[in-house]
């Protein structure tokens, strides 16, 4: 399975964080981060949010 990347840095603030991995595990983990970390809402948009921000991991990772 491809690995799909979270990067926090495209979001506004000052959190860097990225995260990789399968793309269902990325978009769970994002989730936990973006409501415990960013005070986001968790639900469905901002599921489909982190879901539409998901870059392929493997460009980039190996550059
Ligand atoms: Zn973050």
């Amino acid at each position: 399975m491809e690995r799909r990347l979270f990067d926090c840095r495209e979001w506004p603030g000052e959190c860097t964080l990225a995260i990789s991995g399968p793309e269902d595990e990325v978009v769970e983990a994002q989730l936990l981060h973006a409501v415990h970390a960013h005070g986001q809402q968790d639900g469905p948009e901002l599921r489909e949010l982190i879901r539409a921000s998901l870059k392929p991991a493997s460009k980039g990772a190996r550059q």
